[in-house]
């Protein structure tokens, strides 16, 4: 659905930008693929603009100290960001004033991707209508929800600034898709471009080797899903944009994807 309506709508311009790395223990990265060696993992976020809008595709961390805090144990080395990777300076340079991003996608709602979405206060925040109804109804399966980050969204559903969607559109040529897997909270970010419809993946296929290794990622909620998460992104998109691979700014310089 997301897919055939994204792809009939205006094209956009992508590029992404890389504001942290860090490395990745064999046994976190995947669930079967290099188990033994260490993977090196960047953090992303991606600035969308086409069609009167500016998006974001996730916001980055408030603070690399606490993210190594809590995922340290996954690292063999801890998160690092160098001068000007920090989403204020990413977005300066982009000529881009918090005030005037429009949407801003989160593809889940972990610390490195989301806790800097109060930066944002005039944009809509979207995320699956599915994970709301499971944060309310099963608390229990938001363990790894950035805390405080469900108050936060309540208080943008009060000001009318949430978008919930599971399958669809958000704007023309801009759309999600509900994936869980890796958190019930996970979704696909669908961006019609000039090259094809582009699927940001954040951490549901978190590197090319997920799809070319046919390997999903290790940490999940459900871990039937991440299969379908392969799927999905198969079956969907004219080109994968995952969520942590290096490889993402070797493929596209500059992060200059569409
Ligand atoms: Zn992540």
């Amino acid at each position: 659905m997301a897919r055939a309506d994204v792809a009939a709508g205006p094209t956009y311009h992508i590029r992404v930008f890389r504001t942290a790395r860090c490395r990745v223990k064999g046994r976190y990265a995947y669930a079967h693929y290099a188990r033994d060696r260490d993977h090196a993992y960047a953090i992303y976020i991606a600035v969308v603009q086409g069609n009167g809008l500016t998006a974001l595709v996730d916001t980055g961390m408030v603070s690399v100290e606490e993210m190594n805090r809590g995922a340290g144990f996954l690292m063999t080395e801890p998160v690092s960001q160098e001068p000007g990777e920090d989403t204020h300076s990413i977005l300066a340079r982009v000529g881009v004033e918090p005030s005037n991003v429009d949407l801003v996608f989160l593809t889940h709602c972990h610390y490195d991707h989301c806790s800097l979405a109060p930066l944002f206060a005039d944009a809509r925040i979207v995320i699956p209508e599915r994970a709301w109804r499971i944060w309310h109804e099963e608390p229990e399966r938001s363990a790894y929800l950035h805390a405080g980050f469900l108050e936060y969204l309540e208080s943008r559903r009060a000001a009318g600034r949430l978008v919930l969607r599971d399958d669809g559109l958000v704007a023309p040529g801009l759309g999600v898709r509900w994936v869980g897997g890796h958190s019930p909270c996970s979704q696909f970010v669908y961006v019609n471009t000039t090259k094809g419809v582009a699927v940001l993946t954040g951490d549901a296929v978190q590197m090319y080797a997920n799809l070319e290794q046919n390997d999903v990622i290790h940490i999940c909620e459900r871990p039937a899903e991440r299969w379908q998460a392969l799927e999905i992104a198969r079956s969907d998109a004219d080109y994968v944009i995952p969520g942590h691979d290096p490889r993402v700014l070797e493929c596209y310089p500059d992060g200059v994807i569409a």
